[in-house]
């Protein structure tokens, strides 16, 4: 079988051929041994259990109208036909008996559990007033919508701009900031989209082959990679399933990256094996001013001289010391590097970047590895997101909103790549606003976030949130403390249009509502997806559409314009109207491909699922600037050509090319940004030691701690009671087959992994008294504690603990509200002014439901749940939140109790404030919020990025 993605799905020989997807034909299985024949329509769809968008298949029975099992789809170019686990749980989804299946409102007090069924007309109308009210009354930013997993983004900010507001939260700060921040830096765009399949040698620094972002896509290259010869090296503290692929495993301390890093990049620098052509060419290094050197009017020659002496300090020695990775390995690695050159691909997203204080240092330490072996932008080395994503253009934009919402671009983070959405609860405490109207989407702060009880006492203040609806396709933990329950689908339910950076190519593909679709083909008319989805499940896309309405009935607002239908004016915007306009005219090569088969460019999308727009994807950079760009332009003294005032190419080699969308143009291997915006120490690539360094854990315990610089790194208090061991707790790894709050209501993939124990090294379990693998263990954060049982594993790093994230679910009604075969029954009470306790009352047990398999559940775990005992730790720079703890470890005393937790948030808001003096507040240059030409989230027009004088 070859892996090559062929239009055709050839490439997948045993996957239905498109020809019989209206009628393909299995055996039962549970007629055996009859052969008995089941026919079912496959109806392409989009995976919505993490943001890689693989292809499913629908399997809908033709006999009872339902889908009985998903699969991968073949035609879809990134996932090529193949899924992970999580990809087929979708038919649990979709048929879990305690699923949201009706609008509900509560009916006694916040956080209360009480619920009844309410009608979409209501929800409307009661939304739409309290909306329109705001707005008209200058409150627009007391509009928020907080999106969780991401889709429907398109209509989303069409949405919010037509409403005229700032509103827009997500919860990337929480996710992917950092290393987002470590890439634009370098060249605008904020994500790697590596080309694994044709490398020579590949660096991940994560598990990113098992449960990475875009992991399924990405493992399936990196396989294709290591098949055609590449090899394979892993920073990783744990020695995760894709370590044990790896030709190098590097087991670095926490934190300690971009040290590494920088001593292989000191090895390709003092070895001469650079690309110094590439560096010449693509990096603003006449830019670089470093101690004392000025690169202006010097040889290139010189510049390298200067950077050697630079990055002198980082020797494998050092990098040694500091990660615990041996030198020869270092070295070895950075030659093999070396070697590749151009076809040198790596991936960074979470890991040491959403893990540490300074976690974007890595990103753009890595970033200078490639920049050495000129492997940006070349086959099989790093791309830019940018170049392999597809955005289509919509018709009649909104234009951007006139305001500036300072609940989610403070001013104390200008250089945050995302809203500073998990420091909410605090903005509140301290007065800076509030909210009227919040939409949370697949969205469960409460549970996913750190500090979740501060998200409990903000949910339940009803002076802070007035009105909260939560936008989801299963009960959670955050959903207990809203006003309205609204069900929204899954991906057979609900209408996305997907586009990632998954290969070297560039796609779309479109998630859509089966059942449908199939009635519609069919020849039924509906008007909304509700009326075909079980119970009254909608999506998103007719919901906003509909909401936007009531806010604006007659127009007088301006607001309806934009959910008008492009082809029938005056009449509501249909999702048919929606998604066909930009697959008629933004879509290149869809209109062509789709005539050829008699389709139009809508029907093939039905058809398919998905269509590869192009695979020209390499060096963009090097693409000449556009005619019309060119007239008019002129050649600025640094080689930038401007037209107007605003960068539109730079001279290489006597030619005008677009290069990057970065102030100079070229690559920054010098950043005046951060020079500009107070962090002159940070203007090339630095390690930046992370806040569980050791010498931090020192200065906790009052010792005397070599190079702890309180300047950038805060002191941990500890509680008073807090007691043990200082580790580090690795907190952000994840069991492959989980999905944040969704694998809830997924029993396959419950059943397969249902506990988060803490991982102990031997050494450190013979360190805190002979630990034994099931011993109860309680850890203590700055905050409060956790209690759990200890797994003795050589697989970590001494001196590091670990906890898989995604379990821990728990529920306060015995009977419902967040699935009983995930969850266990707590007793939850705030025993003082902000002070929380959890005891387990019940864990997982068979049950009777309409599914009859819930009473086989066999386990009895549901784990427990550490991220609501974490701080809130906001990088000064990127604004990330720091997932990795310093904490305290020690056997369990005998009033403790499996899953107990206990927190105080007036604690939690001391780290807050300590966390937030590191900061360097705007303004920057010219009275500016943030940098003109880094990227903001929906973004607002250009005059509300200065700071108004009062
Ligand atoms: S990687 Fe798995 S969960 Fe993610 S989209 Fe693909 S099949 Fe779904």
């Amino acid at each position: 079988m070859s892996n090559e993605f062929k239009r055709d799905g050839s490439h997948l020989a045993y996957c239905p051929p498109v020809e019989k997807w209206e009628d393909w034909v299995e055996l039962d299985p549970e007629a055996w041994p009859r052969r008995v024949e089941k026919h079912y329509d496959l109806v392409p769809t989009i995976c919505f259990n993490c943001e890689s968008a693989c292809g499913l298949l629908a399997y809908v029975n033709k006999e009872t109208g339902q889908v009985d099992k998903f699969e991968g789809n073949p035609m879809h170019p990134a996932s090529r036909g193949r899924l992970c686990a999580k990809g087929p749980a979708t038919i649990n989804q979709i048929h879990d008996p305690d699923r949201v299946l009706y609008p509900m409102k509560r009916v006694g007090a916040r956080g209360a559990g009480k619920w009844a069924r309410t009608s979409w007309d209501e929800v409307l109308e009661t939304f739409g007033s309290r909306i329109r009210k705001a707005i008209l009354e200058e409150r627009g930013e007391e509009v928020m919508y907080h999106v969780g997993r991401p889709g429907h983004d398109f209509i989303m900010d069409r949405t919010l701009q037509a409403w005229g507001i700032d509103g827009h939260n997500s919860h990337t700060n929480v996710c992917s900031s950092s290393a987002r921040l470590g890439y634009l830096l370098w060249h605008y765009a904020d994500r790697p989209s590596p080309d694994h399949a044709n490398a020579r040698f590949i660096l991940l620094l994560s598990a990113h082959l098992e449960s990475g972002h875009y992991f399924n896509p990405h493992a399936q290259r990196i396989i294709d990679g290591k098949m055609a010869g590449a090899k394979l090296a892993v920073m990783d503290p744990r020695l995760s399933n894709t370590a044990s692929m790896a030709d190098y495993w590097m087991p670095t301390y926490p934190g300690t990256e971009a040290a590494v890093l920088l001593a292989m990049a000191k090895v390709i620098l003092d070895e001469n094996r650079f690309d110094a052509a590439f560096v010449k060419n693509w990096t603003n290094w006449e830019d670089i001013e470093v101690d004392g050197f000025r690169a202006k009017g010097q040889s290139f020659e010189v510049m390298i001289e200067t950077l050697k002496k630079h990055y002198a300090k980082f020797t494998p020695q050092f990098a040694e010391k500091e990660s615990g990775v041996k030198a020869e390995i270092i070295v070895k690695t950075a030659r093999e590097i070396a070697s590749a050159g151009s076809r040198f691909a790596s991936h960074l997203w979470r890991g040491s970047a959403s893990g540490n204080l300074g976690g974007w240092q890595p990103a753009r330490a890595l970033m200078l590895l490639h920049v050495l072996t000129g492997s940006v932008g070349t086959e099989g080395g790093h791309n830019l997101n940018a170049w392999n994503k597809f955005v289509p253009k919509a018709f009649k934009v909104p234009p951007p909103q006139k305001r500036w919402n300072e609940l989610l671009y403070p001013q104390e983070w200008p250089l945050c790549t995302h809203e500073m959405s998990f420091l909410l609860p605090h903005f509140l405490k301290e007065g800076r606003g509030r909210i009227e109207a919040y939409f949370t989407r697949v969205f469960n702060p409460v549970w996913t976030f750190p500090d979740g009880f501060s998200w409990i006492e903000m949910l339940r203040d009803e002076e802070k949130v007035g009105l909260h609806a939560a936008l989801t396709p299963t009960w959670s933990e955050t959903a207990w403390f809203a006003d309205y329950v609204l069900p929204m689908g899954f991906s057979s339910e609900r209408h996305d249009l997907m586009s990632m950076e998954s290969y070297a190519g560039k796609w779309i593909g479109f998630r859509q509502p089966v059942t449908r679709v199939l009635r519609e083909r069919a020849g039924e008319k509906f008007e909304y997806t509700y009326q075909t989805n079980p119970g009254e499940v909608w999506e998103e896309d007719e919901f906003w559409i509909d909401l936007s309405w009531k806010i604006d009935p007659d127009g007088a607002m301006g607001i309806r314009q934009y959910f008008e239908s492009p082809y029938r004016p005056g009449e509501k915007l249909t999702v048919d109207d929606y998604y066909g306009w930009m697959f008629d005219n933004s879509v290149p090569g869809l209109p062509e491909t789709a005539k050829k088969e008699g389709l139009t460019p809508l029907q093939y999308m039905r058809k398919y699922g998905a269509f590869e727009i192009t695979r020209d994807v390499y060096k963009q950079n090097e693409r000449p600037v556009a005619a019309a760009d060119l007239a008019d332009s002129r050649v600025e003294s640094n080689g930038v050509v401007t037209k107007a005032g605003k960068p539109v190419g730079v001279m290489v080699d006597d030619k005008a090319v677009v290069g990057y969308n970065t102030p100079s143009r070229k690559l920054e291997l010098f950043s005046k940004t951060m020079a500009d915006w107070k962090w002159p120490e940070f203007t090339l690539p630095e390690y930046y030691r992370s806040h569980i360094h050791r010498s931090a854990q020192a200065a906790s315990q009052g010792q005397e701690a070599d190079d702890f610089d309180p300047k950038y790194t805060p002191v941990v208090e500890w509680p008073k009671d807090s007691r043990g061991d200082v580790y580090t707790l690795l907190p952000i790894f994840r069991l492959p087959n989980l999905i944040h709050t969704r694998s809830g209501n997924a029993k396959f993939l419950y059943e397969i992994s249902h506990k988060n124990p803490l991982w102990v090294n031997p050494v450190d379990a013979k360190r805190l008294g002979g630990v034994r693998t099931g011993d109860l263990m309680k850890v203590h954060t700055e905050i409060g504690y956790f209690v759990l049982h200890a797994w003795v594993t050589e697989g970590l790093t001494p001196g590091v603990v670990a906890c898989s994230h995604h379990l821990g679910r728990w529920r306060i009604n015995k009977e419902d509200q967040v699935e009983r075969m995930s969850s266990a029954w707590v007793d939850l009470r705030e025993v003082g002014k902000g002070q929380w306790k959890m005891r387990q009352l019940e864990s997982v047990t068979p049950y009777e439901s309409a599914d009859p398999e819930t009473k086989r559940v066999w386990w009895s775990d549901a784990g427990v749940h550490q991220d609501i005992t974490f701080p809130v730790h906001p990088d000064p720079v990127s604004g990330m939140h720091c997932w990795h703890q310093m904490v305290r470890v020690e056997k369990a005393g005998v009033d403790d109790r499996y899953g107990d937790i206990f927190v105080d948030t007036n604690l939690s808001f001391a780290v807050y404030q300590r966390w937030k003096a590191l900061a360097r507040p705007a303004p920057g240059p010219g009275g500016l919020r943030r940098p003109l030409w880094i990227p903001r989230v929906v973004r607002p027009e250009e005059a509300a990025f200065y700071i108004k004088k009062e």
